[in-house]
Protein backbone atom coordinates (compact mmCIF):
# COMPACT_ATOMS: atom_id res chain seq x y z
CA UNK A 1 0.00 0.00 0.00
CA UNK A 2 1.20 3.17 -0.73
CA UNK A 3 0.81 5.99 1.42
CA UNK A 4 -2.04 7.49 -1.00
CA UNK A 5 -4.20 4.18 -0.63
CA UNK A 6 -6.96 4.34 1.33
CA UNK A 7 -8.42 1.29 3.59
CA UNK A 8 -11.75 -0.24 2.35
CA UNK A 9 -14.50 1.71 4.73
CA UNK A 10 -17.50 0.24 3.60
CA UNK A 11 -20.56 1.28 5.13
CA UNK A 12 -23.02 -1.74 6.59
CA UNK A 13 -26.07 -3.04 4.31
CA UNK A 14 -27.35 -3.95 7.90
CA UNK A 15 -29.36 -1.09 8.45
CA UNK A 16 -32.07 -2.43 5.37
CA UNK A 17 -34.46 -4.97 6.21
CA UNK A 18 -35.34 -5.44 2.82
CA UNK A 19 -38.31 -8.24 1.64
CA UNK A 20 -36.88 -10.83 -1.31
CA UNK A 21 -40.09 -9.47 -3.31
CA UNK A 22 -42.56 -5.98 -3.36
CA UNK A 23 -45.86 -5.75 -4.60
CA UNK A 24 -47.55 -2.75 -6.11
CA UNK A 25 -48.57 0.25 -3.20
CA UNK A 26 -52.04 0.79 -4.58
CA UNK A 27 -54.48 2.42 -2.22
CA UNK A 28 -51.94 2.65 0.87
CA UNK A 29 -51.07 -1.25 0.11
CA UNK A 30 -48.68 -3.74 -1.24
CA UNK A 31 -50.89 -5.74 -3.75
CA UNK A 32 -49.89 -8.44 -6.12
CA UNK A 33 -49.32 -7.62 -10.07
CA UNK A 34 -51.08 -9.22 -13.20
CA UNK A 35 -47.44 -8.73 -14.52
CA UNK A 36 -44.28 -11.49 -14.64
CA UNK A 37 -42.37 -10.11 -11.63
CA UNK A 38 -38.47 -9.22 -12.17
CA UNK A 39 -35.33 -8.83 -10.63
CA UNK A 40 -33.54 -5.67 -9.37
CA UNK A 41 -29.57 -5.94 -9.19
CA UNK A 42 -26.97 -4.45 -8.04
CA UNK A 43 -24.84 -2.98 -11.00
CA UNK A 44 -21.48 -2.95 -9.44
CA UNK A 45 -21.45 -6.64 -8.36
CA UNK A 46 -24.81 -7.81 -10.81
CA UNK A 47 -26.19 -9.85 -7.33
CA UNK A 48 -30.05 -9.79 -7.10
CA UNK A 49 -31.06 -7.69 -4.61
CA UNK A 50 -35.43 -8.19 -4.71
CA UNK A 51 -38.24 -9.01 -7.17
CA UNK A 52 -40.00 -6.63 -8.11
CA UNK A 53 -43.73 -6.44 -9.22
CA UNK A 54 -44.35 -5.93 -12.85
CA UNK A 55 -48.02 -3.95 -13.21
CA UNK A 56 -50.00 -4.75 -16.30
CA UNK A 57 -52.38 -2.09 -17.67
CA UNK A 58 -55.10 -3.53 -15.58
CA UNK A 59 -53.46 -2.81 -12.55
CA UNK A 60 -52.45 0.68 -13.91
CA UNK A 61 -56.34 0.91 -14.20
CA UNK A 62 -56.77 0.30 -10.37
CA UNK A 63 -53.59 2.51 -9.10
CA UNK A 64 -55.27 5.39 -11.01
CA UNK A 65 -58.76 4.28 -9.78
CA UNK A 66 -57.52 4.69 -5.98
CA UNK A 67 -55.83 7.74 -6.85
CA UNK A 68 -59.49 8.87 -8.13
CA UNK A 69 -61.17 7.78 -4.91
CA UNK A 70 -58.34 9.22 -2.92
CA UNK A 71 -58.61 12.38 -4.82
CA UNK A 72 -62.42 12.96 -4.37
CA UNK A 73 -62.73 11.35 -1.20
CA UNK A 74 -60.22 12.51 0.90
CA UNK A 75 -57.13 14.96 -0.21
CA UNK A 76 -59.12 17.54 -2.25
CA UNK A 77 -61.17 17.99 0.98
CA UNK A 78 -58.62 18.63 3.15
CA UNK A 79 -57.55 21.74 4.33
CA UNK A 80 -53.66 22.97 2.71
CA UNK A 81 -52.64 22.95 6.94
CA UNK A 82 -53.62 19.19 7.05
CA UNK A 83 -51.89 18.36 3.64
CA UNK A 84 -48.89 20.29 4.88
CA UNK A 85 -48.79 18.40 8.43
CA UNK A 86 -48.41 15.04 6.11
CA UNK A 87 -45.98 16.23 4.19
CA UNK A 88 -44.05 17.33 7.45
CA UNK A 89 -44.38 14.05 8.38
CA UNK A 90 -42.84 12.86 5.27
CA UNK A 91 -39.87 14.70 5.49
CA UNK A 92 -38.96 13.76 8.88
CA UNK A 93 -39.57 10.34 8.36
CA UNK A 94 -37.15 10.37 5.30
CA UNK A 95 -34.90 12.06 7.95
CA UNK A 96 -34.98 9.59 10.26
CA UNK A 97 -34.80 6.72 7.47
CA UNK A 98 -31.94 8.39 5.44
CA UNK A 99 -28.86 5.99 6.41
CA UNK A 100 -31.38 3.29 5.44
CA UNK A 101 -32.54 4.97 2.64
CA UNK A 102 -28.86 5.99 1.11
CA UNK A 103 -27.58 2.58 1.42
CA UNK A 104 -30.84 1.23 -0.26
CA UNK A 105 -30.03 3.76 -3.44
CA UNK A 106 -26.25 3.19 -3.55
CA UNK A 107 -27.09 -0.61 -3.37
CA UNK A 108 -29.63 -0.38 -6.50
CA UNK A 109 -28.38 2.33 -8.55
CA UNK A 110 -24.54 2.21 -7.77
CA UNK A 111 -23.76 5.54 -6.88
CA UNK A 112 -21.40 6.13 -4.25
CA UNK A 113 -22.62 6.00 -0.77
CA UNK A 114 -21.16 9.19 0.16
CA UNK A 115 -23.71 11.35 -2.63
CA UNK A 116 -26.59 9.45 -1.54
CA UNK A 117 -25.86 10.21 1.89
CA UNK A 118 -24.52 13.81 1.61
CA UNK A 119 -27.09 14.95 -1.62
CA UNK A 120 -29.66 13.02 -2.55
CA UNK A 121 -31.18 12.03 0.64
CA UNK A 122 -30.65 15.38 2.30
CA UNK A 123 -32.20 16.60 -0.92
CA UNK A 124 -35.41 14.35 -0.52
CA UNK A 125 -35.87 15.99 2.93
CA UNK A 126 -35.74 19.55 1.58
CA UNK A 127 -38.04 19.26 -1.02
CA UNK A 128 -40.51 18.05 0.90
CA UNK A 129 -40.10 20.24 3.98
CA UNK A 130 -39.86 22.94 1.23
CA UNK A 131 -43.43 21.97 -0.69
CA UNK A 132 -45.08 20.85 3.27
CA UNK A 133 -44.69 24.95 3.62
CA UNK A 134 -46.42 26.23 1.03
CA UNK A 135 -49.12 23.62 1.07
CA UNK A 136 -50.92 26.18 2.95
CA UNK A 137 -50.04 29.39 1.78
CA UNK A 138 -51.43 28.08 -2.33
CA UNK A 139 -53.03 31.76 -2.35
CA UNK A 140 -49.57 33.60 -1.96
CA UNK A 141 -48.37 31.69 -4.82
CA UNK A 142 -48.59 34.10 -7.42
CA UNK A 143 -50.99 32.44 -8.99
CA UNK A 144 -54.23 33.85 -8.59
CA UNK A 145 -56.31 34.02 -5.64
CA UNK A 146 -57.65 30.36 -4.74
CA UNK A 147 -55.41 28.12 -7.10
CA UNK A 148 -57.36 24.98 -7.89
CA UNK A 149 -55.61 21.28 -7.72
CA UNK A 150 -55.60 19.32 -11.60
CA UNK A 151 -56.99 16.21 -9.81
CA UNK A 152 -54.69 12.68 -10.85
CA UNK A 153 -51.07 13.25 -11.63
CA UNK A 154 -49.26 10.24 -13.49
CA UNK A 155 -45.32 10.38 -12.79
CA UNK A 156 -43.14 8.27 -14.44
CA UNK A 157 -38.95 9.11 -13.40
CA UNK A 158 -35.65 8.07 -14.20
CA UNK A 159 -33.04 6.18 -13.01
CA UNK A 160 -30.21 8.27 -12.32
CA UNK A 161 -31.33 10.09 -8.70
CA UNK A 162 -34.53 7.16 -7.64
CA UNK A 163 -35.29 8.95 -4.10
CA UNK A 164 -34.56 12.48 -5.02
CA UNK A 165 -36.48 12.29 -8.72
CA UNK A 166 -39.36 11.28 -6.67
CA UNK A 167 -39.45 13.71 -4.50
CA UNK A 168 -39.07 16.76 -6.84
CA UNK A 169 -42.76 14.67 -8.36
CA UNK A 170 -44.58 14.16 -4.94
CA UNK A 171 -43.60 16.73 -3.02
CA UNK A 172 -45.46 19.44 -4.90
CA UNK A 173 -48.34 17.48 -6.55
CA UNK A 174 -49.34 16.65 -2.97
CA UNK A 175 -48.88 20.30 -1.84
CA UNK A 176 -50.97 21.37 -4.69
CA UNK A 177 -54.16 18.91 -3.63
CA UNK A 178 -53.31 16.08 -6.15
CA UNK A 179 -53.31 12.75 -5.74
CA UNK A 180 -50.62 10.36 -7.38
CA UNK A 181 -49.55 7.26 -9.16
CA UNK A 182 -45.97 7.01 -9.70
CA UNK A 183 -43.68 4.82 -11.71
CA UNK A 184 -40.02 4.62 -11.21
CA UNK A 185 -37.32 3.36 -13.51
CA UNK A 186 -37.35 -0.75 -13.74
CA UNK A 187 -33.06 -0.90 -13.15
CA UNK A 188 -33.67 1.45 -9.41
CA UNK A 189 -37.41 0.47 -7.89
CA UNK A 190 -35.93 -0.30 -4.57
CA UNK A 191 -35.97 2.84 -2.64
CA UNK A 192 -39.51 4.36 -3.67
CA UNK A 193 -40.65 0.94 -2.41
CA UNK A 194 -39.34 2.36 0.65
CA UNK A 195 -40.62 4.94 0.28
CA UNK A 196 -43.81 3.70 0.39
CA UNK A 197 -43.01 2.13 3.87
CA UNK A 198 -42.44 5.63 4.82
CA UNK A 199 -45.95 6.74 3.32
CA UNK A 200 -47.47 4.22 5.47
CA UNK A 201 -45.98 4.88 8.75
CA UNK A 202 -46.86 8.59 8.00
CA UNK A 203 -50.39 7.15 8.05
CA UNK A 204 -51.11 9.39 4.67
CA UNK A 205 -54.80 8.70 3.59
CA UNK A 206 -55.08 5.73 0.98
CA UNK A 207 -54.50 6.02 -2.78
CA UNK A 208 -52.98 9.72 -2.36
CA UNK A 209 -49.95 8.31 -3.55
CA UNK A 210 -49.67 4.79 -5.48
CA UNK A 211 -46.49 3.40 -6.60
CA UNK A 212 -46.39 0.93 -9.66
CA UNK A 213 -43.14 -0.78 -10.53
CA UNK A 214 -42.28 -2.07 -13.96
CA UNK A 215 -40.96 -1.22 -17.39
CA UNK A 216 -41.55 1.69 -20.81
CA UNK A 217 -45.16 -0.18 -21.04
CA UNK A 218 -46.25 0.46 -17.73
CA UNK A 219 -44.92 4.06 -18.32
CA UNK A 220 -47.10 4.29 -21.30
CA UNK A 221 -49.93 2.58 -20.04
CA UNK A 222 -49.92 5.08 -17.12
CA UNK A 223 -49.49 8.61 -18.93
CA UNK A 224 -51.96 7.69 -21.40
CA UNK A 225 -54.70 6.63 -19.01
CA UNK A 226 -57.69 8.60 -19.65
CA UNK A 227 -58.28 9.01 -15.66
CA UNK A 228 -55.28 11.00 -15.48
CA UNK A 229 -55.36 15.02 -15.57
CA UNK A 230 -51.57 15.54 -15.64
CA UNK A 231 -48.31 13.87 -17.03
CA UNK A 232 -44.95 14.70 -15.36
CA UNK A 233 -42.02 13.09 -17.18
CA UNK A 234 -38.55 13.17 -16.58
CA UNK A 235 -36.30 11.01 -19.26
CA UNK A 236 -34.91 10.43 -22.59
CA UNK A 237 -36.19 13.18 -25.13
CA UNK A 238 -37.27 10.17 -27.40
CA UNK A 239 -39.78 8.93 -24.82
CA UNK A 240 -40.47 12.56 -24.09
CA UNK A 241 -41.68 13.31 -27.79
CA UNK A 242 -43.78 10.49 -27.65
CA UNK A 243 -45.55 11.72 -24.77
CA UNK A 244 -45.73 15.67 -25.93
CA UNK A 245 -47.66 13.51 -29.02
CA UNK A 246 -49.71 10.90 -27.56
CA UNK A 247 -51.15 13.68 -24.36
CA UNK A 248 -51.56 16.43 -27.56
CA UNK A 249 -55.49 17.18 -27.28
CA UNK A 250 -56.12 15.43 -24.16
CA UNK A 251 -56.20 18.30 -22.08
CA UNK A 252 -53.83 16.66 -19.74
CA UNK A 253 -51.59 19.13 -18.17
CA UNK A 254 -47.56 17.99 -18.81
CA UNK A 255 -44.12 18.76 -18.29
CA UNK A 256 -41.13 17.11 -19.47
CA UNK A 257 -37.46 17.24 -17.98
CA UNK A 258 -35.67 15.66 -20.74
CA UNK A 259 -32.17 15.54 -21.44
CA UNK A 260 -28.77 17.77 -22.02
CA UNK A 261 -25.61 18.62 -23.05
CA UNK A 262 -24.38 21.11 -20.69
CA UNK A 263 -21.42 23.54 -21.57
CA UNK A 264 -18.89 24.54 -18.48
CA UNK A 265 -17.05 27.32 -19.88
CA UNK A 266 -13.76 28.43 -18.26
CA UNK A 267 -12.36 31.55 -18.73
CA UNK A 268 -8.73 32.66 -18.79
CA UNK A 269 -9.24 34.77 -15.75
CA UNK A 270 -11.17 32.60 -13.95
CA UNK A 271 -10.25 30.77 -9.90
CA UNK A 272 -8.98 27.60 -11.75
CA UNK A 273 -8.12 25.19 -8.94
CA UNK A 274 -11.80 26.00 -8.17
CA UNK A 275 -12.58 25.61 -12.03
CA UNK A 276 -10.92 22.24 -11.71
CA UNK A 277 -13.07 20.79 -9.14
CA UNK A 278 -15.91 22.48 -10.73
CA UNK A 279 -15.20 20.46 -13.64
CA UNK A 280 -14.67 17.05 -11.91
CA UNK A 281 -17.91 17.58 -9.93
CA UNK A 282 -19.82 18.65 -13.47
CA UNK A 283 -19.23 15.85 -15.07
CA UNK A 284 -17.65 12.70 -12.67
CA UNK A 285 -20.34 13.09 -10.30
CA UNK A 286 -23.16 10.20 -10.28
CA UNK A 287 -20.86 8.81 -13.05
CA UNK A 288 -21.97 11.33 -15.44
CA UNK A 289 -25.77 10.35 -14.87
CA UNK A 290 -27.01 13.82 -14.65
CA UNK A 291 -29.31 15.41 -17.06
CA UNK A 292 -27.65 18.68 -16.34
CA UNK A 293 -24.08 16.93 -16.15
CA UNK A 294 -21.28 20.01 -17.41
CA UNK A 295 -20.50 17.20 -20.26
CA UNK A 296 -19.02 20.15 -22.90
CA UNK A 297 -15.95 22.04 -21.32
CA UNK A 298 -15.16 24.88 -23.21
CA UNK A 299 -12.01 26.40 -22.08
CA UNK A 300 -10.32 29.76 -23.14
CA UNK A 301 -7.41 28.46 -25.62
CA UNK A 302 -4.60 30.69 -23.88
CA UNK A 303 -5.05 28.28 -20.80
CA UNK A 304 -6.28 25.19 -22.44
CA UNK A 305 -3.01 22.99 -22.06
CA UNK A 306 -3.13 23.91 -18.53
CA UNK A 307 -6.54 23.13 -17.57
CA UNK A 308 -6.05 19.96 -19.20
CA UNK A 309 -2.98 18.98 -17.51
CA UNK A 310 -4.17 20.23 -14.20
CA UNK A 311 -7.29 17.84 -14.68
CA UNK A 312 -5.50 14.79 -15.86
CA UNK A 313 -3.62 15.01 -12.33
CA UNK A 314 -6.76 15.84 -10.46
CA UNK A 315 -8.87 12.81 -12.25
CA UNK A 316 -5.89 10.16 -11.30
CA UNK A 317 -6.89 11.04 -7.38
CA UNK A 318 -10.32 9.86 -8.17
CA UNK A 319 -11.18 6.85 -6.39
CA UNK A 320 -13.61 4.30 -8.96
CA UNK A 321 -15.10 1.03 -7.23
CA UNK A 322 -17.54 -0.22 -4.64
CA UNK A 323 -20.42 2.58 -4.06
CA UNK A 324 -20.97 1.80 -0.71
CA UNK A 325 -17.47 2.55 0.59
CA UNK A 326 -17.18 5.93 2.07
CA UNK A 327 -13.94 7.05 0.06
CA UNK A 328 -15.29 5.82 -3.61
CA UNK A 329 -15.84 8.90 -5.76
CA UNK A 330 -17.19 7.58 -8.76
CA UNK A 331 -19.63 4.52 -8.10
CA UNK A 332 -20.60 1.57 -11.38
CA UNK A 333 -22.81 2.55 -14.59
CA UNK A 334 -26.22 2.08 -13.44
CA UNK A 335 -26.99 -1.03 -16.13
CA UNK A 336 -25.59 -3.40 -19.03
CA UNK A 337 -26.93 -1.02 -21.36
CA UNK A 338 -25.99 2.12 -20.19
CA UNK A 339 -22.58 0.99 -19.99
CA UNK A 340 -22.57 -0.10 -23.69
CA UNK A 341 -23.90 3.22 -25.13
CA UNK A 342 -21.02 4.94 -22.69
CA UNK A 343 -18.91 2.36 -24.39
CA UNK A 344 -20.20 3.13 -27.83
CA UNK A 345 -20.40 6.74 -27.96
CA UNK A 346 -16.29 6.80 -26.66
CA UNK A 347 -15.42 4.49 -29.16
CA UNK A 348 -17.00 7.05 -31.72
CA UNK A 349 -15.56 9.81 -30.35
CA UNK A 350 -12.06 8.08 -30.80
CA UNK A 351 -12.99 6.96 -34.36
CA UNK A 352 -13.75 10.61 -35.22
CA UNK A 353 -10.91 11.84 -34.42
CA UNK A 354 -10.77 13.18 -30.74
CA UNK A 355 -7.85 12.42 -28.48
CA UNK A 356 -9.29 10.22 -25.51
CA UNK A 357 -7.67 9.95 -22.16
CA UNK A 358 -8.08 8.09 -19.15
CA UNK A 359 -6.41 7.91 -15.59
CA UNK A 360 -5.33 4.55 -15.21
CA UNK A 361 -7.69 2.85 -12.18
CA UNK A 362 -8.31 -0.94 -11.88
CA UNK A 363 -11.97 -1.65 -12.48
CA UNK A 364 -13.96 -4.43 -10.50
CA UNK A 365 -14.08 -7.80 -12.23
CA UNK A 366 -18.27 -7.78 -11.85
CA UNK A 367 -20.80 -5.41 -12.39
CA UNK A 368 -20.50 -2.52 -14.44
CA UNK A 369 -17.58 0.25 -14.74
CA UNK A 370 -16.62 2.82 -16.58
CA UNK A 371 -13.34 4.85 -16.09
CA UNK A 372 -13.39 8.43 -15.95
CA UNK A 373 -12.76 9.60 -19.76
CA UNK A 374 -11.60 13.06 -21.22
CA UNK A 375 -11.63 13.56 -24.81
CA UNK A 376 -9.84 16.68 -25.78
CA UNK A 377 -9.76 17.71 -29.49
CA UNK A 378 -12.54 17.70 -29.74
CA UNK A 379 -14.52 19.88 -32.16
CA UNK A 380 -18.68 20.83 -32.44
CA UNK A 381 -19.69 19.00 -35.53
CA UNK A 382 -18.72 15.52 -33.04
CA UNK A 383 -20.91 13.10 -32.00
CA UNK A 384 -19.70 13.09 -28.25
CA UNK A 385 -20.00 17.07 -28.54
CA UNK A 386 -23.58 17.13 -29.59
CA UNK A 387 -25.49 13.69 -28.41
CA UNK A 388 -25.95 13.14 -24.41
CA UNK A 389 -23.54 10.78 -23.66
CA UNK A 390 -25.52 9.94 -19.57
CA UNK A 391 -21.71 8.60 -18.37
CA UNK A 392 -18.48 9.61 -16.95
CA UNK A 393 -17.02 11.30 -20.29
CA UNK A 394 -16.00 14.81 -20.78
CA UNK A 395 -15.37 16.66 -24.09
CA UNK A 396 -13.49 19.29 -24.18
CA UNK A 397 -13.58 22.41 -26.59
CA UNK A 398 -11.80 25.79 -27.03
CA UNK A 399 -12.86 28.77 -27.82
CA UNK A 400 -10.71 32.42 -28.16
CA UNK A 401 -13.67 35.22 -27.24
CA UNK A 402 -16.78 35.51 -25.16
CA UNK A 403 -18.90 35.63 -28.50
CA UNK A 404 -17.16 32.43 -29.53
CA UNK A 405 -18.24 30.70 -26.54
CA UNK A 406 -21.61 31.79 -26.27
CA UNK A 407 -21.91 30.67 -29.85
CA UNK A 408 -20.54 27.14 -29.32
CA UNK A 409 -22.33 26.78 -25.87
CA UNK A 410 -25.76 27.48 -27.57
CA UNK A 411 -24.94 25.49 -30.87
CA UNK A 412 -26.97 22.11 -29.04
CA UNK A 413 -30.46 20.67 -29.44
CA UNK A 414 -30.41 20.97 -25.35
CA UNK A 415 -30.58 23.83 -23.34
CA UNK A 416 -31.12 22.68 -19.69
CA UNK A 417 -27.92 23.87 -17.99
CA UNK A 418 -24.68 25.83 -18.13
CA UNK A 419 -21.52 26.72 -16.03
CA UNK A 420 -19.35 30.03 -16.43
CA UNK A 421 -15.77 30.38 -14.29
CA UNK A 422 -14.40 34.09 -14.49
CA UNK A 423 -13.50 35.91 -11.65
CA UNK A 424 -15.58 39.41 -12.98
CA UNK A 425 -19.26 39.43 -12.30
CA UNK A 426 -20.02 41.73 -15.05
CA UNK A 427 -18.92 39.03 -17.72
CA UNK A 428 -20.41 36.26 -16.14
CA UNK A 429 -23.65 38.16 -16.22
CA UNK A 430 -23.07 39.30 -19.84
CA UNK A 431 -22.72 35.78 -20.75
CA UNK A 432 -25.11 34.03 -18.82
CA UNK A 433 -27.73 36.49 -20.31
CA UNK A 434 -26.77 34.96 -23.82
CA UNK A 435 -27.24 31.50 -22.84
CA UNK A 436 -30.08 29.51 -23.97
CA UNK A 437 -30.49 27.44 -20.47
CA UNK A 438 -32.69 26.66 -18.04
CA UNK A 439 -30.15 27.05 -15.29
CA UNK A 440 -27.13 28.73 -15.19
CA UNK A 441 -24.34 28.17 -12.75
CA UNK A 442 -21.72 30.56 -11.79
CA UNK A 443 -18.18 29.65 -10.31
CA UNK A 444 -20.00 25.93 -9.25
CA UNK A 445 -22.05 23.60 -11.24
CA UNK A 446 -24.45 20.71 -10.18
CA UNK A 447 -25.96 22.92 -7.46
CA UNK A 448 -29.53 21.88 -6.52
CA UNK A 449 -32.11 24.13 -4.11
CA UNK A 450 -35.48 23.05 -3.62
CA UNK A 451 -36.93 26.89 -3.85
CA UNK A 452 -34.83 27.39 -7.17
CA UNK A 453 -36.68 26.57 -10.19
CA UNK A 454 -34.77 23.90 -12.62
CA UNK A 455 -35.67 23.19 -16.16
CA UNK A 456 -34.87 22.90 -19.95
CA UNK A 457 -35.52 25.40 -23.45
CA UNK A 458 -35.77 23.40 -26.41
CA UNK A 459 -35.05 19.81 -26.58
CA UNK A 460 -34.37 19.27 -22.90
CA UNK A 461 -38.22 19.95 -22.39
CA UNK A 462 -40.33 22.40 -20.64
CA UNK A 463 -42.21 23.34 -17.43
CA UNK A 464 -40.29 24.03 -14.53
CA UNK A 465 -39.51 21.56 -11.18
CA UNK A 466 -39.03 23.51 -7.65
CA UNK A 467 -39.66 26.97 -6.09
CA UNK A 468 -43.08 27.90 -6.78
CA UNK A 469 -42.84 27.50 -10.65
CA UNK A 470 -43.19 23.63 -9.31
CA UNK A 471 -46.53 24.80 -7.98
CA UNK A 472 -47.76 26.23 -11.09
CA UNK A 473 -47.04 23.30 -12.91
CA UNK A 474 -49.98 21.45 -10.42
CA UNK A 475 -52.36 23.82 -10.51
CA UNK A 476 -55.43 24.90 -12.83
CA UNK A 477 -54.19 27.69 -14.98
CA UNK A 478 -51.37 28.19 -12.62
CA UNK A 479 -48.40 29.54 -15.33
CA UNK A 480 -45.43 32.13 -13.86
P1 LIG B 1 -36.03 6.75 -20.36
O1 LIG B 1 -36.78 7.80 -21.09
O2 LIG B 1 -35.66 5.52 -21.10
O3 LIG B 1 -36.86 6.24 -19.10
C1 LIG B 1 -37.37 7.13 -18.14
C2 LIG B 1 -38.61 6.51 -17.53
O4 LIG B 1 -39.61 6.42 -18.53
C3 LIG B 1 -38.43 5.11 -16.98
O5 LIG B 1 -39.21 4.98 -15.82
C4 LIG B 1 -39.01 4.24 -18.10
O6 LIG B 1 -39.50 3.01 -17.66
C5 LIG B 1 -40.12 5.10 -18.61
N1 LIG B 1 -40.51 4.87 -20.00
C6 LIG B 1 -39.79 4.30 -21.01
N2 LIG B 1 -40.50 4.30 -22.16
C7 LIG B 1 -41.68 4.90 -21.88
C8 LIG B 1 -42.84 5.23 -22.66
N3 LIG B 1 -42.89 4.94 -23.96
N4 LIG B 1 -43.87 5.87 -22.07
C9 LIG B 1 -43.81 6.20 -20.77
N5 LIG B 1 -42.76 5.91 -19.96
C10 LIG B 1 -41.70 5.28 -20.52
O7 LIG B 1 -34.79 7.49 -19.75
P2 LIG B 1 -33.64 6.87 -18.85
O8 LIG B 1 -32.64 6.25 -19.75
O9 LIG B 1 -34.20 6.06 -17.74
O10 LIG B 1 -33.07 8.19 -18.16
C11 LIG B 1 -32.05 8.90 -18.67
C12 LIG B 1 -32.56 10.17 -19.32
O11 LIG B 1 -33.26 10.98 -18.37
C13 LIG B 1 -31.44 11.04 -19.81
O12 LIG B 1 -31.70 11.48 -21.11
C14 LIG B 1 -31.44 12.20 -18.84
O13 LIG B 1 -30.90 13.38 -19.36
C15 LIG B 1 -32.86 12.33 -18.48
N6 LIG B 1 -33.03 13.04 -17.21
C16 LIG B 1 -33.52 14.31 -17.23
C17 LIG B 1 -33.66 15.02 -16.04
C18 LIG B 1 -34.20 16.42 -16.04
O14 LIG B 1 -34.60 16.89 -14.99
N7 LIG B 1 -34.22 17.11 -17.16
C19 LIG B 1 -33.32 14.43 -14.83
C20 LIG B 1 -32.81 13.13 -14.84
C21 LIG B 1 -32.68 12.45 -16.05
Amino acid sequence: MSFLDYAPAPESTAILDLKPEYGLFIGGEFVAAGGESFTTISPATEKPIARIAHADSSDVDRAVAAARKAYEKTWSKLSGRDRGKYLFRIARLVQERARELAVAESLDNGKPIKESRDVDVPLVAAWFFYYAGWADKLDYAGLGANPRSLGVAAQVIPWNFPLLMLAWKIAPALAAGNTVVLKPAETTPLTALLFAEILQQADLPAGVVNIITGAGETGRALVNHPDVNKVAFTGSTAVGREIARSTAGTGKKLTLELGGKAANIVFDDAPIDQAIEGIVNGIFFNQGHVCCAGSRLLVQESIHDDVVERLKSRLSTLRVGDPLDKNTDVGAINSAEQLARIRELSDIGEAEGAERWSPECSLPADGFWFAPTIFTNVSTSHRIAREEIFGPVLSVLTFRTPAEAIAKANNTPYGLSAGIWSDKGSRILAVADKLRAGVIWANTFNRFDPTSPFGGYKESGYGREGGRHGLAAYLKGGDL
